[in-house]
């Protein structure tokens, strides 16, 4: 696809989010998230690995994950192998990328602006995906959160379950070993 056609699918995506349930009526259903990140996705790869990260949200972490929080970072893992965090941790420590998991969307916002992020792979819900959209600046560019430009790439959740979620964990791996590539 060129870069034409790419800019102009992902700004009608955007134009026409807010009618989706209208166009699902008449049999148009697209997935805005794989829509934004074919767009986004050579000028994530151009961003150097240590200014990018991936950011899970805490419904991956084990049931009795022995993480500690920090205000600053949000949750340590200490690679306690109750859940695929600890690899994901280490196969970007490895890579040169940081490594979050992060409390809530704003936590996420914020740990952007105060990590200089430049770009982020992050696992969101559709629910955290359709707010998102209504709540955050989006623009060729970048996502704008809280003052800062960051180019995403968004792995979908398998569900909304803020307890008990789970993510494509080979296509994460994937996606680090490819530079953000691997969609
Ligand atoms: S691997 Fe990390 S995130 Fe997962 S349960 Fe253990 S300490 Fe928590």
């Amino acid at each position: 696809m060129t870069r034409d056609c790419s800019r102009f699918k992902f700004i009608s995506a955007f134009f026409f989010f807010p009618m989706r349930p209208l166009l699902a009526r008449i049999g148009l259903s697209y997935d805005i998230s794989a829509i934004a990140n074919a767009y986004y996705r050579e000028a994530f790869e151009r961003v150097p690995a240590a200014d990018k990260a991936v950011i899970l949200p805490q419904c991956l972490v084990g049931e009795k994950c022995k993480a500690r929080f920090s205000k600053e970072d949000g949750i340590l893992c200490v690679n306690c192998k109750q859940c695929r965090c600890g690899e994901i941790r280490a196969l970007c420590e490895e890579n040169g990328w940081r490594f979050f998991i992060s409390p809530s969307a704003n936590f996420s916002k914020r740990l952007v602006s105060r990590k200089g992020l430049r770009a982020a792979i992050g696992g969101v819900c559709d629910v955290e995906i359709e707010k998102g959209i209504r709540s955050t600046p989006i623009t060729l560019r970048g996502v704008r959160l809280k003052q800062k430009k960051i180019v995403p790439q968004v792995i979908r959740m398998a569900r909304c379950d803020c307890l008990n979620n789970d993510i494509d964990w080979e296509l994460l791996r994937r996606m680090i070993l490819n530079g953000g590539g691997g969609l």
